[in-house]
């Protein structure tokens, strides 16, 4: 090919990607983020939108939709389209179909609009980071019928079989109402690890933040995910009890964490966010925040009680700092490995509480940033 027709093949197949867009939702866990994992939304938004912490606010409040399978295998193949010209131009540009930044400058040199679509940026971040994860969206995606979700799981691999992980999350309540056939069904078709949101395994509390789900829900549902060979990562709030609920808290989430033996708890402590029902009790004063050194406290109390033997993670930067947001706790997403890493997170609790509580952040001074 003459340098003249690569350079008008590179502006043509610019020009189409950026026609090219598929939906996707506004959040994932972070460790599908980075680019890492490719993002494919079953289901548009959340269809509770009631607990007090949360109030569906990560998707505006707007109306739960479910998406036509058609529609989402559309997607899927939107996705195709997009990596098959990125392997063309990788190849026009003669790096053998190699997927890094040069294809991308290249590419947004010619169509600068491309660094503003997300479809874009995903499906390059996902096919340059090995194309490997993929978490489908949005808040509950099992809501939808399970063969309509098997069908969605099945296309992924069947366009993409080099993918080896897809993940999503999904309400307890709506596993618990899941056939446990159901649930071994999304997993040969390829489902492999839920997220799930916990947040407490006090009954008081779950009523309190008005959850839809009480303790033992949450116990059937994880153990019956696992028993179908589902990973499971639930979600913790430290703190969401504050000051009067913050022992029963963490003793009774200990207690069903135990019950269940996920593979992965991670942490989120509580930050009231705008909007949100709770967020209005704590303005009101009804609602009050624990200290540094009382969140510490908690958390102590549930690691001391924890019997599980999966892994315990604080990767997110709400959890427990330092002042200059330095984090108290090991921040990656494989965190700290229980039992054996216990007596190392309960030594790290131990010397963050002499420090003064000056010297700490403390919760409310991230009320109203802009990442809560
Ligand atoms: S189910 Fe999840 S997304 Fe929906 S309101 Fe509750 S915490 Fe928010």
């Amino acid at each position: 090919m003459s340098r003249l027709a690569v350079e008008r093949r590179l502006v043509e197949i610019a020009d189409e990607l950026g026609d090219l867009q598929y939906d996707m939702g506004p959040i994932r866990p972070p460790n599908e983020g980075g680019g890492h994992s490719l993002l494919i939304r079953a289901t548009r938004n959340c269809p509770w939108r009631l607990c007090a912490f949360c109030y569906g606010t990560p998707y505006n409040r707007e109306k739960f939709e479910r998406r036509p399978v058609e529609e989402v295998k559309r997607d899927i193949d939107c996705v195709k389209d997009i990596t098959d010209l990125l392997y063309e131009a990788s190849q026009l540009l003669g790096l053998g179909g190699a997927i890094d930044m040069r294809v991308a400058r290249s590419l947004i040199s010619i169509n600068p609009a491309l660094a503003h679509s997300h479809s874009f940026v995903n499906a390059f971040m996902w096919i340059a980071h090995g194309g490997r994860t993929v978490f489908i969206q949005d808040a509950d995606s099992l809501i939808i019928k399970t063969h309509e979700l098997a069908e969605i799981v099945r296309y992924i691999l069947e366009v993409f079989p080099q993918v080896e992980r897809i993940t999503s999350y999904a309400r307890s309540r709506t596993i618990y109402s899941k056939k446990l056939e159901e649930l071994k069904e999304l997993r040969e078709a390829g489902l492999r690890r839920l997220h799930i949101g916990l947040e407490t395994g006090d009954d008081e509390l779950l009523k309190y933040v008005n959850k839809g789900v009480t303790a033992q829900q949450h116990i059937e549902a994880g153990r019956k995910a696992i028993e179908a060979g589902l990973e499971l990562s639930l979600y913790v709030m430290p703190g969401l009890g504050g000051k009067k609920w913050w022992r029963q808290h963490a003793l009774n989430t200990a207690k069903v964490l135990n019950e269940i033996n996920p593979h992965y708890v991670r942490m989120r402590t509580f930050v009231p966010k705008p909007g949100t029902p709770l967020y209005q009790e704590y303005v009101e004063g009804a609602f009050q925040l624990l200290s540094p050194h009382e969140c510490l406290r908690e958390i102590k109390l549930l690691v001391e009680n924890l019997e599980i033997e999966g892994r315990l993670c604080f990767d997110h930067f709400i959890n427990p700092c330092f002042k200059g947001n330095i984090p108290i706790f090991r921040q990656s997403y494989e965190g700290y490995k229980l039992p054996e890493e216990k007596d190392v997170i309960l030594k790290t609790i131990e010397e963050a509480l002499e420090v003064d509580e000056s010297q700490h952040r403390w919760t409310r001074e991230l009320v109203g940033t802009p990442y809560i």
